[in-house]
Protein backbone atom coordinates (compact mmCIF):
# COMPACT_ATOMS: atom_id res chain seq x y z
CA UNK A 1 0.00 0.00 0.00
CA UNK A 2 1.35 3.41 -1.34
CA UNK A 3 1.33 5.79 1.53
CA UNK A 4 -0.54 8.81 1.45
CA UNK A 5 3.19 10.61 2.63
CA UNK A 6 4.68 8.45 0.28
CA UNK A 7 2.23 10.03 -2.32
CA UNK A 8 2.77 13.47 -1.32
CA UNK A 9 6.75 13.33 -1.15
CA UNK A 10 6.34 12.43 -5.21
CA UNK A 11 4.41 15.82 -5.49
CA UNK A 12 6.69 17.57 -3.51
CA UNK A 13 9.35 16.85 -5.87
CA UNK A 14 6.89 19.06 -8.31
CA UNK A 15 6.07 22.02 -5.86
CA UNK A 16 9.34 22.27 -4.28
CA UNK A 17 9.27 26.10 -3.89
CA UNK A 18 6.77 28.11 -1.35
CA UNK A 19 6.94 31.50 0.67
CA UNK A 20 8.41 31.67 4.10
CA UNK A 21 6.58 34.11 6.69
CA UNK A 22 8.89 37.60 5.77
CA UNK A 23 7.45 36.82 2.39
CA UNK A 24 10.59 35.35 0.48
CA UNK A 25 10.18 32.70 -1.22
CA UNK A 26 12.34 29.54 0.20
CA UNK A 27 12.98 25.98 -1.44
CA UNK A 28 11.73 22.96 0.49
CA UNK A 29 13.59 20.49 1.27
CA UNK A 30 11.33 17.47 2.07
CA UNK A 31 7.94 18.16 3.89
CA UNK A 32 8.64 20.60 6.81
CA UNK A 33 8.95 23.82 5.12
CA UNK A 34 5.45 23.94 2.83
CA UNK A 35 2.87 26.11 4.07
CA UNK A 36 -0.26 23.72 4.41
CA UNK A 37 -2.78 26.75 4.89
CA UNK A 38 -1.37 29.69 3.49
CA UNK A 39 -5.64 31.36 3.82
CA UNK A 40 -5.32 30.77 7.29
CA UNK A 41 -5.76 34.32 9.55
CA UNK A 42 -2.06 34.90 11.35
CA UNK A 43 -1.37 35.74 14.72
CA UNK A 44 0.97 38.23 15.21
CA UNK A 45 3.09 36.41 17.55
CA UNK A 46 3.05 32.38 18.45
CA UNK A 47 0.33 31.25 20.49
CA UNK A 48 -0.25 27.84 22.36
CA UNK A 49 -3.39 26.21 23.11
CA UNK A 50 -4.00 23.94 25.79
CA UNK A 51 -5.63 20.71 24.56
CA UNK A 52 -4.79 17.99 27.04
CA UNK A 53 -3.22 16.87 30.29
CA UNK A 54 -4.68 20.39 31.54
CA UNK A 55 -5.89 19.89 35.50
CA UNK A 56 -5.45 16.21 34.93
CA UNK A 57 -2.40 13.73 34.09
CA UNK A 58 -3.91 12.11 30.77
CA UNK A 59 -4.01 13.24 27.01
CA UNK A 60 -1.19 15.13 26.52
CA UNK A 61 -1.28 17.30 23.83
CA UNK A 62 -0.67 21.13 22.99
CA UNK A 63 -1.38 23.18 19.83
CA UNK A 64 1.19 25.38 18.88
CA UNK A 65 1.03 28.06 16.48
CA UNK A 66 3.24 30.02 14.73
CA UNK A 67 1.69 32.73 12.08
CA UNK A 68 0.46 29.73 9.42
CA UNK A 69 2.03 26.48 10.50
CA UNK A 70 0.65 24.50 13.14
CA UNK A 71 2.44 21.98 15.54
CA UNK A 72 1.48 19.35 17.86
CA UNK A 73 3.44 18.57 20.96
CA UNK A 74 2.16 15.43 21.86
CA UNK A 75 -0.86 13.86 20.97
CA UNK A 76 -1.69 11.25 23.94
CA UNK A 77 -4.19 9.20 25.23
CA UNK A 78 -6.54 10.34 27.70
CA UNK A 79 -7.23 7.80 30.22
CA UNK A 80 -10.90 7.84 32.64
CA UNK A 81 -13.94 6.43 32.85
CA UNK A 82 -14.24 4.96 29.30
CA UNK A 83 -17.07 6.52 27.43
CA UNK A 84 -15.66 10.33 28.72
CA UNK A 85 -12.47 9.44 27.90
CA UNK A 86 -13.53 8.03 24.43
CA UNK A 87 -15.31 11.14 23.61
CA UNK A 88 -12.24 13.06 24.21
CA UNK A 89 -9.70 10.35 22.23
CA UNK A 90 -11.98 10.21 19.15
CA UNK A 91 -12.63 13.68 17.98
CA UNK A 92 -9.82 16.47 17.68
CA UNK A 93 -10.69 20.25 18.25
CA UNK A 94 -8.75 20.89 14.88
CA UNK A 95 -8.41 19.20 11.81
CA UNK A 96 -5.89 16.74 11.92
CA UNK A 97 -4.93 17.24 8.05
CA UNK A 98 -3.79 21.22 9.41
CA UNK A 99 -1.18 20.07 11.39
CA UNK A 100 2.37 20.21 10.28
CA UNK A 101 4.65 18.39 12.65
CA UNK A 102 4.53 17.20 15.98
CA UNK A 103 7.24 17.67 18.51
CA UNK A 104 7.08 14.14 20.82
CA UNK A 105 8.53 14.45 24.25
CA UNK A 106 8.30 10.57 24.82
CA UNK A 107 6.43 7.18 24.50
CA UNK A 108 4.45 6.77 26.91
CA UNK A 109 0.67 6.42 25.69
CA UNK A 110 -0.48 9.33 27.36
CA UNK A 111 1.57 11.37 25.01
CA UNK A 112 2.08 9.56 22.05
CA UNK A 113 -0.84 7.18 22.32
CA UNK A 114 -2.96 8.87 19.99
CA UNK A 115 -1.33 9.60 17.20
CA UNK A 116 -2.38 6.72 14.66
CA UNK A 117 -5.87 8.10 15.10
CA UNK A 118 -4.59 11.55 13.86
CA UNK A 119 -3.11 9.56 10.85
CA UNK A 120 -6.47 8.22 10.54
CA UNK A 121 -8.18 11.53 10.25
CA UNK A 122 -5.45 12.97 7.90
CA UNK A 123 -2.39 13.85 9.28
CA UNK A 124 0.67 13.33 7.30
CA UNK A 125 3.47 15.68 8.54
CA UNK A 126 6.38 14.31 10.16
CA UNK A 127 6.71 13.44 13.92
CA UNK A 128 10.10 14.29 15.45
CA UNK A 129 11.22 12.99 18.42
CA UNK A 130 14.64 10.83 19.63
CA UNK A 131 15.86 7.52 17.99
CA UNK A 132 15.16 5.74 20.98
CA UNK A 133 11.45 7.23 21.02
CA UNK A 134 10.89 6.36 17.85
CA UNK A 135 11.36 2.71 18.56
CA UNK A 136 9.34 2.29 21.42
CA UNK A 137 6.30 4.02 20.26
CA UNK A 138 6.56 1.28 17.83
CA UNK A 139 5.81 -1.74 20.24
CA UNK A 140 3.62 0.91 22.23
CA UNK A 141 1.33 1.70 19.34
CA UNK A 142 1.30 -1.64 17.84
CA UNK A 143 0.44 -3.13 21.53
CA UNK A 144 -2.26 -0.74 21.65
CA UNK A 145 -3.99 -1.61 18.17
CA UNK A 146 -4.36 -5.21 18.91
CA UNK A 147 -5.92 -3.77 22.40
CA UNK A 148 -7.90 -1.58 20.69
CA UNK A 149 -9.14 -4.05 17.69
CA UNK A 150 -9.69 -7.00 20.20
CA UNK A 151 -11.78 -5.14 22.95
CA UNK A 152 -13.48 -3.91 20.13
CA UNK A 153 -14.11 -7.35 18.28
CA UNK A 154 -15.25 -8.10 22.35
CA UNK A 155 -17.71 -5.44 22.51
CA UNK A 156 -19.04 -5.67 18.72
CA UNK A 157 -18.49 -3.35 15.66
CA UNK A 158 -22.00 -2.77 15.36
CA UNK A 159 -22.05 0.59 17.54
CA UNK A 160 -20.01 3.12 16.65
CA UNK A 161 -18.24 3.51 19.93
CA UNK A 162 -16.91 0.09 20.40
CA UNK A 163 -15.04 0.72 16.76
CA UNK A 164 -11.48 1.28 17.16
CA UNK A 165 -9.92 4.31 17.47
CA UNK A 166 -7.10 2.95 15.30
CA UNK A 167 -5.89 0.15 13.06
CA UNK A 168 -2.46 -1.54 12.62
CA UNK A 169 -2.39 0.12 9.12
CA UNK A 170 -2.44 3.59 10.87
CA UNK A 171 0.69 2.38 13.25
CA UNK A 172 2.45 1.49 10.69
CA UNK A 173 2.03 4.89 8.84
CA UNK A 174 2.64 7.11 11.78
CA UNK A 175 6.00 5.06 11.99
CA UNK A 176 6.92 6.19 8.99
CA UNK A 177 6.21 9.66 9.64
CA UNK A 178 8.98 9.33 12.68
CA UNK A 179 11.84 11.33 11.94
CA UNK A 180 14.31 10.31 15.19
CA UNK A 181 16.87 12.87 15.95
CA UNK A 182 19.50 12.67 18.43
CA UNK A 183 19.86 14.52 21.81
CA UNK A 184 20.55 18.14 22.17
CA UNK A 185 20.67 18.62 18.00
CA UNK A 186 19.68 21.26 16.43
CA UNK A 187 16.22 20.00 14.00
CA UNK A 188 15.70 23.14 11.49
CA UNK A 189 11.79 22.93 10.81
CA UNK A 190 11.34 25.19 8.89
CA UNK A 191 11.75 29.05 8.31
CA UNK A 192 10.81 29.93 11.29
CA UNK A 193 11.27 26.70 13.89
CA UNK A 194 14.06 25.28 15.10
CA UNK A 195 13.41 22.64 17.68
CA UNK A 196 16.36 20.81 19.90
CA UNK A 197 15.58 17.57 22.32
CA UNK A 198 17.10 17.75 25.69
CA UNK A 199 17.43 14.60 27.84
CA UNK A 200 14.71 14.57 30.59
CA UNK A 201 15.99 11.20 32.09
CA UNK A 202 11.90 10.26 32.95
CA UNK A 203 12.25 6.80 30.25
CA UNK A 204 14.47 5.30 27.50
CA UNK A 205 14.66 8.38 25.07
CA UNK A 206 12.03 10.76 26.76
CA UNK A 207 13.24 14.65 25.90
CA UNK A 208 12.31 18.08 27.05
CA UNK A 209 11.76 19.95 23.87
CA UNK A 210 12.96 23.28 23.06
CA UNK A 211 11.49 25.38 20.47
CA UNK A 212 13.50 28.56 18.85
CA UNK A 213 10.75 30.42 17.01
CA UNK A 214 11.34 33.70 14.78
CA UNK A 215 8.26 35.52 13.33
CA UNK A 216 7.93 39.34 12.31
CA UNK A 217 11.52 39.71 13.37
CA UNK A 218 10.95 38.98 16.66
CA UNK A 219 12.48 36.05 18.68
CA UNK A 220 10.81 33.69 20.80
CA UNK A 221 11.44 30.57 22.74
CA UNK A 222 8.93 27.98 24.50
CA UNK A 223 10.80 24.75 27.04
CA UNK A 224 8.10 21.96 27.05
CA UNK A 225 9.24 19.55 29.89
CA UNK A 226 7.48 16.59 28.62
CA UNK A 227 8.13 13.95 31.92
CA UNK A 228 10.95 15.00 33.78
CA UNK A 229 12.49 12.30 35.79
CA UNK A 230 14.09 12.06 39.07
CA UNK A 231 18.04 11.99 39.36
CA UNK A 232 20.12 9.13 40.07
CA UNK A 233 17.43 6.38 38.76
CA UNK A 234 19.92 4.09 37.09
CA UNK A 235 20.62 3.47 33.39
CA UNK A 236 19.18 6.52 32.86
CA UNK A 237 20.57 10.26 32.48
CA UNK A 238 20.25 12.44 34.55
CA UNK A 239 17.24 15.10 33.64
CA UNK A 240 18.70 18.04 32.73
CA UNK A 241 17.60 21.48 33.91
CA UNK A 242 15.05 23.16 31.83
CA UNK A 243 16.00 26.06 29.17
CA UNK A 244 14.79 29.41 29.99
CA UNK A 245 12.10 30.21 27.46
CA UNK A 246 9.31 33.22 27.09
CA UNK A 247 7.18 29.97 28.05
CA UNK A 248 7.89 27.35 29.99
CA UNK A 249 5.38 24.33 30.12
CA UNK A 250 5.88 21.86 32.42
CA UNK A 251 4.64 18.77 33.98
CA UNK A 252 3.56 18.91 37.69
CA UNK A 253 2.64 15.05 38.80
CA UNK A 254 3.95 14.82 41.63
CA UNK A 255 4.21 19.29 42.07
CA UNK A 256 3.70 19.25 45.74
CA UNK A 257 5.23 15.43 47.09
CA UNK A 258 8.26 14.23 47.87
CA UNK A 259 9.38 10.86 47.03
CA UNK A 260 10.43 8.06 49.29
CA UNK A 261 14.52 7.75 49.34
CA UNK A 262 16.15 4.65 47.63
CA UNK A 263 17.15 3.18 51.48
CA UNK A 264 12.99 3.99 52.78
CA UNK A 265 12.32 2.14 49.37
CA UNK A 266 14.13 -0.70 50.39
CA UNK A 267 13.41 -1.07 53.98
CA UNK A 268 10.12 -0.94 53.15
CA UNK A 269 10.08 -3.74 50.28
CA UNK A 270 12.20 -5.73 52.97
CA UNK A 271 9.93 -5.72 55.58
CA UNK A 272 6.93 -6.56 53.03
CA UNK A 273 8.38 -9.48 51.37
CA UNK A 274 9.75 -10.70 54.67
CA UNK A 275 6.45 -11.00 56.35
CA UNK A 276 4.40 -12.23 52.68
CA UNK A 277 7.12 -14.93 52.07
CA UNK A 278 6.50 -16.23 56.21
CA UNK A 279 3.14 -16.04 55.56
CA UNK A 280 3.40 -18.50 52.61
CA UNK A 281 1.79 -15.58 50.17
CA UNK A 282 3.06 -14.26 47.25
CA UNK A 283 3.93 -10.51 46.53
CA UNK A 284 2.13 -9.07 42.99
CA UNK A 285 3.48 -5.69 41.68
CA UNK A 286 1.16 -4.26 38.96
CA UNK A 287 3.53 -2.02 36.55
CA UNK A 288 3.49 -0.05 33.59
CA UNK A 289 5.45 -2.05 31.00
CA UNK A 290 7.53 1.06 29.88
CA UNK A 291 9.51 2.41 32.63
CA UNK A 292 8.07 0.97 35.72
CA UNK A 293 8.83 -2.27 35.02
CA UNK A 294 12.53 -1.66 34.16
CA UNK A 295 13.01 -0.29 37.23
CA UNK A 296 11.19 -2.27 39.43
CA UNK A 297 13.00 -5.55 38.54
CA UNK A 298 16.67 -3.46 38.48
CA UNK A 299 16.21 -2.68 41.87
CA UNK A 300 14.85 -6.16 42.77
CA UNK A 301 17.80 -7.82 41.37
CA UNK A 302 20.15 -5.08 43.33
CA UNK A 303 18.80 -6.26 46.60
CA UNK A 304 18.57 -9.59 46.13
CA UNK A 305 22.10 -9.12 45.34
CA UNK A 306 23.10 -7.66 48.27
CA UNK A 307 21.07 -9.49 51.12
CA UNK A 308 18.11 -6.74 51.47
CA UNK A 309 15.93 -9.34 49.98
CA UNK A 310 15.79 -13.06 50.68
CA UNK A 311 16.55 -14.54 47.39
CA UNK A 312 12.96 -15.06 45.67
CA UNK A 313 12.07 -16.56 42.04
CA UNK A 314 10.68 -13.35 40.47
CA UNK A 315 8.07 -14.03 37.26
CA UNK A 316 7.20 -11.49 34.77
CA UNK A 317 3.55 -11.40 33.18
CA UNK A 318 4.11 -8.73 30.82
CA UNK A 319 4.86 -9.51 26.58
CA UNK A 320 4.99 -6.21 26.39
CA UNK A 321 7.69 -5.56 28.88
CA UNK A 322 9.69 -8.25 27.29
CA UNK A 323 9.77 -6.38 23.77
CA UNK A 324 10.37 -3.40 25.05
CA UNK A 325 13.36 -4.82 27.33
CA UNK A 326 14.59 -5.18 23.57
CA UNK A 327 14.64 -1.91 22.61
CA UNK A 328 16.67 -1.11 26.23
CA UNK A 329 19.38 -3.70 25.35
CA UNK A 330 19.63 -2.17 22.26
CA UNK A 331 20.36 1.77 23.62
CA UNK A 332 22.23 -0.25 26.48
CA UNK A 333 23.94 -3.14 25.84
CA UNK A 334 25.65 -2.93 29.10
CA UNK A 335 22.89 -2.89 30.63
CA UNK A 336 22.76 -4.08 34.72
CA UNK A 337 25.97 -6.47 34.86
CA UNK A 338 26.11 -6.29 38.43
CA UNK A 339 22.62 -8.06 38.79
CA UNK A 340 23.10 -10.73 36.49
CA UNK A 341 23.16 -13.51 38.63
CA UNK A 342 19.65 -12.69 39.84
CA UNK A 343 17.50 -14.25 36.94
CA UNK A 344 13.74 -13.04 36.51
CA UNK A 345 11.78 -14.97 34.64
CA UNK A 346 9.60 -14.06 31.52
CA UNK A 347 5.97 -15.57 31.54
CA UNK A 348 5.37 -16.66 27.94
CA UNK A 349 1.95 -17.91 28.06
CA UNK A 350 -1.35 -17.55 29.80
CA UNK A 351 -1.00 -21.16 31.25
CA UNK A 352 2.77 -20.22 32.37
CA UNK A 353 1.15 -17.32 34.37
CA UNK A 354 -1.41 -19.06 35.95
CA UNK A 355 0.81 -21.94 36.77
CA UNK A 356 2.87 -19.90 38.79
CA UNK A 357 0.30 -17.85 40.20
CA UNK A 358 -1.20 -20.73 41.65
CA UNK A 359 1.68 -22.90 42.56
CA UNK A 360 2.37 -22.35 46.44
CA UNK A 361 5.30 -21.57 46.44
CA UNK A 362 6.33 -17.52 47.52
CA UNK A 363 7.65 -15.81 44.90
CA UNK A 364 7.40 -12.13 43.34
CA UNK A 365 5.18 -11.75 40.57
CA UNK A 366 5.73 -8.26 38.23
CA UNK A 367 2.58 -8.18 35.87
CA UNK A 368 1.51 -5.29 33.23
CA UNK A 369 -1.49 -2.98 34.51
CA UNK A 370 0.07 -0.30 36.67
CA UNK A 371 -3.21 1.32 38.30
CA UNK A 372 -4.88 -2.67 38.36
CA UNK A 373 -7.33 -0.97 35.81
CA UNK A 374 -6.10 -3.82 32.69
CA UNK A 375 -3.08 -5.97 31.39
CA UNK A 376 -2.05 -9.21 33.24
CA UNK A 377 -2.33 -8.31 36.64
CA UNK A 378 -6.11 -8.22 37.17
CA UNK A 379 -6.13 -12.43 35.96
CA UNK A 380 -3.19 -12.73 39.20
CA UNK A 381 -5.47 -10.49 41.73
CA UNK A 382 -8.78 -12.52 40.26
CA UNK A 383 -6.41 -15.72 42.53
CA UNK A 384 -5.11 -13.61 45.12
CA UNK A 385 -7.54 -10.98 46.30
CA UNK A 386 -8.84 -12.99 48.73
CA UNK A 387 -5.47 -14.28 50.04
CA UNK A 388 -4.42 -12.74 53.52
CA UNK A 389 -1.34 -14.34 53.32
CA UNK A 390 -0.02 -12.59 49.99
CA UNK A 391 0.85 -8.68 49.09
CA UNK A 392 0.13 -6.39 46.36
CA UNK A 393 2.82 -3.62 46.14
CA UNK A 394 1.27 -0.57 44.50
CA UNK A 395 4.35 1.38 42.68
CA UNK A 396 2.39 3.64 40.24
CA UNK A 397 0.74 6.76 40.66
CA UNK A 398 -2.96 5.57 40.70
CA UNK A 399 -5.55 8.07 39.60
CA UNK A 400 -8.89 8.69 41.73
CA UNK A 401 -11.18 6.12 39.45
CA UNK A 402 -8.46 3.38 38.81
CA UNK A 403 -8.94 -0.22 40.85
CA UNK A 404 -5.37 0.80 42.29
CA UNK A 405 -7.22 3.76 44.22
CA UNK A 406 -9.97 1.36 45.35
CA UNK A 407 -7.41 -1.31 46.70
CA UNK A 408 -5.82 1.43 48.49
CA UNK A 409 -9.01 2.71 50.39
CA UNK A 410 -9.59 0.78 53.55
CA UNK A 411 -12.71 -0.50 52.15
CA UNK A 412 -13.54 -4.50 53.19
CA UNK A 413 -14.64 -5.76 48.98
CA UNK A 414 -13.49 -4.03 45.65
CA UNK A 415 -15.57 -4.56 42.33
CA UNK A 416 -13.62 -5.49 39.39
CA UNK A 417 -13.92 -8.01 36.51
CA UNK A 418 -17.76 -7.81 36.66
CA UNK A 419 -17.82 -8.80 40.53
CA UNK A 420 -17.38 -7.90 43.88
CA UNK A 421 -14.61 -9.32 45.61
CA UNK A 422 -13.18 -9.87 49.41
CA UNK A 423 -10.34 -7.66 49.72
CA UNK A 424 -8.11 -9.86 52.06
CA UNK A 425 -4.87 -9.60 50.35
CA UNK A 426 -2.31 -7.04 52.51
CA UNK A 427 -2.57 -3.91 50.23
CA UNK A 428 0.78 -1.10 50.31
CA UNK A 429 2.33 1.47 48.42
CA UNK A 430 5.88 2.32 47.91
CA UNK A 431 6.15 5.56 45.46
CA UNK A 432 10.08 5.88 45.28
CA UNK A 433 9.75 3.94 42.09
CA UNK A 434 8.45 6.37 40.34
CA UNK A 435 9.89 7.81 37.00
CA UNK A 436 8.64 11.26 37.86
CA UNK A 437 10.53 14.47 39.31
CA UNK A 438 9.26 14.80 42.79
CA UNK A 439 8.98 18.80 44.06
CA UNK A 440 12.33 19.19 45.27
CA UNK A 441 14.15 17.79 41.36
CA UNK A 442 11.39 19.87 40.08
CA UNK A 443 12.76 22.87 42.19
CA UNK A 444 16.29 21.75 41.25
CA UNK A 445 15.35 21.45 37.15
CA UNK A 446 13.66 24.89 36.94
CA UNK A 447 16.12 26.86 39.98
CA UNK A 448 18.39 28.50 36.35
CA UNK A 449 15.49 29.83 34.49
CA UNK A 450 13.54 31.70 37.45
CA UNK A 451 15.41 35.51 36.08
CA UNK A 452 14.65 34.73 31.90
CA UNK A 453 11.37 33.20 31.83
CA UNK A 454 8.78 35.42 31.34
CA UNK A 455 5.40 32.34 31.88
CA UNK A 456 5.34 29.23 33.68
CA UNK A 457 2.17 27.17 32.60
CA UNK A 458 1.48 24.20 34.20
CA UNK A 459 0.18 20.72 32.96
CA UNK A 460 -0.38 17.00 33.39
CA UNK A 461 -0.95 16.90 37.40
CA UNK A 462 -4.13 16.84 39.60
CA UNK A 463 -5.24 20.38 40.75
CA UNK A 464 -3.56 19.73 44.78
CA UNK A 465 -0.31 19.11 43.22
CA UNK A 466 -0.53 21.96 40.43
CA UNK A 467 -1.79 23.93 43.37
CA UNK A 468 1.34 23.55 45.99
CA UNK A 469 3.69 23.69 42.68
CA UNK A 470 2.49 26.99 42.00
CA UNK A 471 3.13 28.53 45.21
CA UNK A 472 6.40 27.24 45.06
CA UNK A 473 7.76 28.38 41.60
CA UNK A 474 5.89 32.30 42.83
CA UNK A 475 8.22 31.28 45.98
CA UNK A 476 11.42 30.68 43.96
CA UNK A 477 10.23 34.18 41.72
CA UNK A 478 8.94 33.00 39.17
CA UNK A 479 6.13 35.97 37.50
CA UNK A 480 3.81 34.20 36.00
CA UNK A 481 2.87 30.65 37.06
CA UNK A 482 -0.69 29.42 35.90
CA UNK A 483 -2.39 25.57 35.35
CA UNK A 484 -4.71 26.47 32.37
CA UNK A 485 -7.97 25.12 31.58
CA UNK A 486 -8.53 23.03 28.71
CA UNK A 487 -9.00 25.07 25.39
CA UNK A 488 -6.93 28.14 27.56
CA UNK A 489 -4.07 30.46 25.07
CA UNK A 490 -1.41 31.92 25.76
CA UNK A 491 0.14 34.77 23.34
CA UNK A 492 3.91 34.02 23.82
CA UNK A 493 5.27 37.50 24.42
CA UNK A 494 2.25 39.39 25.91
CA UNK A 495 3.18 39.49 29.44
CA UNK A 496 6.50 41.16 28.29
CA UNK A 497 4.53 43.72 26.22
CA UNK A 498 2.04 43.86 29.37
CA UNK A 499 4.88 44.89 31.57
CA UNK A 500 6.15 47.72 28.51
ZN1 LIG B 1 5.81 9.58 30.96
Amino acid sequence: MQSRRTRKTQNLEILASKVDLNGREVLINGYNARMKHPQRSRPDQPTVTFLGATQSVSGSMHLLEVGPYRFLLDCGLHRGPRDEARALNARFPFDPASIDAIFLSHAHMDHCGNIPNLVRQGFSGTIYCTHATRDLIEVMLQDSARIQERESEFRGYSRTSSSPLYRMDHVYEAIEYCHGVDYDETVVVNPSVNIRFIDSGHILGSAIVYISIRQADRNYSITFSGDLGRQGVPYLSQPSSLPAADLIICESTYGGKTHESLIGMAEKMSALVTKTVARGGKVLIPAFSLGRTQLVLHYLRVWMASGVLPRLPIYVDSPLAQEIDLVHKKYHADLEPEVTEIPCEWLMSEDDAWYRSTHRDPCILVASGGMCEGGRITQHLKYHIDDPRSTIVLVSYQSPNSLGAQLLTPVPKVFFHGQTWNKWIEVAEVNGFSGHADKNDIDTLLRDAVDSTQQVRLVHGEIPQMTALTAQLQQMGFASVKAPHRNESVVLGAEALKSR
